[in-house]
């Protein structure tokens, strides 16, 4: 039977030391560790770092590492290379040779696949830095929950390391081997999350007039809520109003003081995300008033959304399209309601985040499952798309 091979042009080098980054990245998985306490972590990057020859700095964001490579062909622009470090609080069920060693941590996101394949490309780009420019290779800390990115660029990873654009990568389980995602516009969702508390006058249930009952209230503000998105924003754009908790009260003649909503507000388009904010907090004081109680809000913007940036997108769509084949770059996938703190990075610099086929989802092989394992196939592809990306780049006018 004929087979169909796919046409990649993966880096030689990377083919040859594919072996040894297959050992990093299981050492990585035996020893994961979680938001900014990623020490072991950060010390086995940054000593990997300094023996390709590389201008090493640490501890930006507590644990955050990032190395700059000069090229030999001069002065030009500055490209940042960014991947995550930090593990989950799962209990691993692998039972692999190089599962976790550290009880109730792990690697179930990937991130020792990153780390890997940026290591990977830093080894060899600096074997042969033939290319006009400088690269930052960014190692961050806690990008689950905790805003690692956001922290270093609050600690100033931009001024230290003033790159013209960023670029990052997340493999994806479900996505062939051999193939990418990229796409210009939003990539992952932002995250938001608020709390409402409704304050009213506590009474005898029996004597409801005596009072302003919060709950009754709540019930009013939570079906308000669910028009912001119906009544005022595009149809043609998306985005979501989750109400996720609500309490009050203790027993069943009294009517309480309070009440209160919590849950979750996610979009794509930072326009919607302001309007949602404002109209959130307008709909839940209002509704509130008119039934003789306040609303107290509480709306906390987490992470922002991912949105990639037309030409650093053109970019590293050509890139990719070289080195998986045009094919098997998917220019037209669907965005993801998770969300992801590159956005932090992608907020201040232009840049594109893109996703590598990490193989079939057999076995739970999922994103934050006991059971996942990052899968090494993917390694020469993605140490590949940095080194080309990195010439591609730096190459443009
Ligand atoms: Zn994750
Ligand atoms: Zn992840």
């Amino acid at each position: 039977m004929q087979m169909s091979v796919p046409s990649c042009s993966l880096h030689p080098r990377a083919t040859e030391l594919v072996d040894e980054f297959i050992s990093w990245r299981h050492h990585l998985h035996a020893h994961p560790e979680t938001a900014f306490e990623e020490n072991l972590t950060s010390a086995f990057v940054a000593e990997k770092l300094k023996s390709f020859g590389l201008e090493v700095k640490t501890g930006i964001a507590k644990t955050g590492v990032v190395a700059t490579l000069h090229g030999n062909k001069g002065a030009g622009k500055r490209i940042g290379l960014r991947a995550d470090m930090d593990a989950l609080d799962i209990h691993e069920t692998t039972n692999l040779p190089y599962a976790s060693k550290h009880p109730g941590k792990m690697h179930a996101c990937g991130h020792d696949g990153h780390m890997t394949m940026l290591l990977g490309a830093a080894k060899i780009l600096a074997e042969n830095p033939d290319f006009a420019g400088t690269v930052d290779f960014i190692f961050q800390p806690a990008e689950e929950n905790e805003g690692g990115g956001r922290e270093m660029v609050n600690e100033g990873l931009f001024d230290s390391h003033p790159v013209d654009t960023v670029y990052g990568m997340h493999n994806w389980p479900g996505r062939d081997i051999g193939t990418m995602a990229v796409k210009a516009g939003p990539m992952m969702a932002s995250y938001d999350v608020f709390e409402i508390v409704i304050e009213g006058k506590g009474c005898h249930a029996a004597m409801p007039h005596l009072g302003h009952d919060p709950i009754t209230t709540a019930g009013q503000v939570l079906l308000a809520l669910q028009t912001i998105v119906a009544r005022e924003i595009n149809p043609l754009k998306s985005a979501v109003i989750s109400p996720t908790q609500i309490f009050g009260g203790d027993t069943w003649n009294v009517i309480p003081n309070t009440a209160t909503i919590r849950g979750t507000v996610r979009t794509f388009d930072p326009d919607i995300q302001d309007v949602i904010e404002a109209r959130l907090v307008e709909t839940a004081k209002h509704t509130a008033r008119a039934l003789g109680c306040d609303a107290r809000v509480n709306y906390q913007r987490r992470y922002p959304a991912t949105i990639n940036s037309p030409a650093e997108s053109e970019i590293a769509l050509s890139v990719a399209s070289k080195i998986v084949g045009v094919d098997q770059v998917d220019t037209n996938p669907e965005p993801s309601m998770a969300s992801e703190d590159f956005a932090f990075m992608l907020n201040v610099k232009p840049g594109c985040y893109i996703w590598l086929g990490n193989g079939p989802t057999d076995g739970d092989r999922l994103l934050h499952n006991a059971a996942y394992d990052f899968n090494d196939d993917a390694i020469t592809h993605g140490v590949s798309y940095w080194i080309a990306l990195v010439k591609e780049a730096l190459s443009r006018d």
